[in-house]
């Protein structure tokens, strides 16, 4: 969120004003007294847009101050309810830019973009005008340093008073970036104030999960209220689970099984109208209480009407996943009420699919291919319910 990010700017000595974080219109008010009663109030959510969507408002006095706060807690941004605000003393902007540092897989490099032309969102700049979106490319084992901060600023056409200003901002967000493992630093705006100074009037960050081993600090960023209860869940028990819109609920052990399972579920899907559910990857070793887990999860799920467990079997061979999922089963119990059909293919699939034949569970049905076990499990979420078809 923006008020987070703009601490770990403030980390790095880039120029911000923290101002204060509030849950209550009240403390908002109360804020706006202390900054001298002009403040903008802005909905902290994990999404962009916020000011078109009129979660950012400026207010002249404490007074007003309290009306937007009113309005914009509670309020629904893109899916995401504000639950605090941001109340800073209003910046005079004389222009705004746009400033970013993230990853660019495909050229194995980091990316600078910036522009002049800021403040409204960059996707629509490069649409409009390309040619005022600056690219510069940045070398991992070099970094940013000084000529590379002069080049990006040269670039992307800085005016020449605040050059050495700029490049200054500019290394220290890049520190930002390399020391706190982010795998993206946005400032949108960067604001060139009346003043004649910069200041970061907005900010956005992406933390790189595989790095937090190094930074304990992060964890208090993670807004467990805002999260999925179902994602929550399976985060804690060490599940790559994410939660999706449709009836088809999806086990897979490898996040590229999972991938191609959801493309095959969606492609039989189709044809009942139904989608799949969710992604869920129980990784490698499928054991059963892993297979309990990833099941309790799936099947929390209200809308989930049929389950596929689609699992390779590999280091962990299919018989101990077969016998995953029958003791997952009688883990669960009376908690297992929804149709599973189980595909198993690879190490030791004779004797996983002779387990699952021998237990014989009312839920289960075996299909030995990926692209039948998809068609079935289509079909079985698309079925009414059995009190629905009495009915
Ligand atoms: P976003 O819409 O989610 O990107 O939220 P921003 O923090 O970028 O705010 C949106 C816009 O509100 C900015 O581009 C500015 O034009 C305006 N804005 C935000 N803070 C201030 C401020 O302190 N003073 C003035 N004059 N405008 C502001
Ligand atoms: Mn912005």
């Amino acid at each position: 969120m923006e008020y987070q990010a703009k601490q770990l700017f403030a980390k790095h000595d880039v120029p911000v004003t923290l101002g204060a974080v509030v849950e209550t219109a009240e403390d908002a008010c109360a804020a706006a007294e202390k900054l001298g009663g002009r403040v903008v109030v802005k909905a902290q959510v994990l999404t962009g847009g916020r000011g078109k969507a009129g979660g950012v408002k400026l207010a002249q006095d404490p007074q007003e101050a309290l009306a937007h706060a009113e309005q914009i807690l509670g309020m629904d941004i893109k899916g995401h309810t504000v639950r605090r605000v941001l109340v800073t003393p209003i910046a005079d902007i004389a222009e705004e830019y746009y400033f970013s540092f993230l990853v660019d897989r495909a050229a194995r490099q980091y990316l600078c973009i910036a522009s002049t032309a800021g403040g409204i969102e960059i996707e629509v700049v490069a649409h409009t005008t390309p040619e005022a979106v600056a690219k510069v490319a940045i070398d991992p084992l070099v970094g940013v340093d000084e000529a590379k901060a002069r080049e990006i600023v040269e670039t992307t056409g800085f005016p020449t008073q605040v050059t050495e200003e700029a490049v200054d901002i500019v290394r220290k967000l890049w520190q930002v970036f390399v020391e706190e493992d982010a795998t993206l630093v946005e400032v949108n705006p960067l604001g060139l104030l009346g003043d004649g100074h910069l200041e970061a009037l907005d900010g956005k960050m992406t933390l790189d999960g595989n790095a937090d081993f190094r930074h304990p600090e992060h964890a208090a960023f993670e807004d467990k209220a805002a999260a999925d209860p179902l994602e929550a869940a399976a985060k804690a028990r060490g599940l790559n689970y994410v939660k999706l819109d449709g009836e088809v609920g999806v086990i897979g052990n490898g996040a590229g099984l999972v991938m191609s399972t959801l493309d095959v579920v969606a492609y039989a899907g189709a044809a009942y109208g139904v989608k799949p559910a969710n992604f869920l990857d129980i990784g490698g070793g499928a054991s059963a209480e892993v297979m309990a887990d990833g099941l309790d999860i799936v099947l929390g799920d209200d809308q989930v009407k049929s389950v596929f467990v689609n699992v390779f079997g590999g280091i962990t061979a299919c018989d101990a996943v077969a016998n995953g999922i029958v003791s997952a089963l009688q883990i669960l119990g009376d908690a297992a009420t929804k149709p599973l059909v189980v595909r198993l293919d690879g190490n030791n699939v004779e004797e996983g699919r002779r387990i699952l034949a021998e237990a014989d569970h009312p839920l289960v049905t075996c299909v030995d291919t990926m692209d039948g076990a998809a068609d079935r499990a289509a079909q079985l979420a698309a079925a009414p319910a059995p009190q629905e078809q009495r009915a």
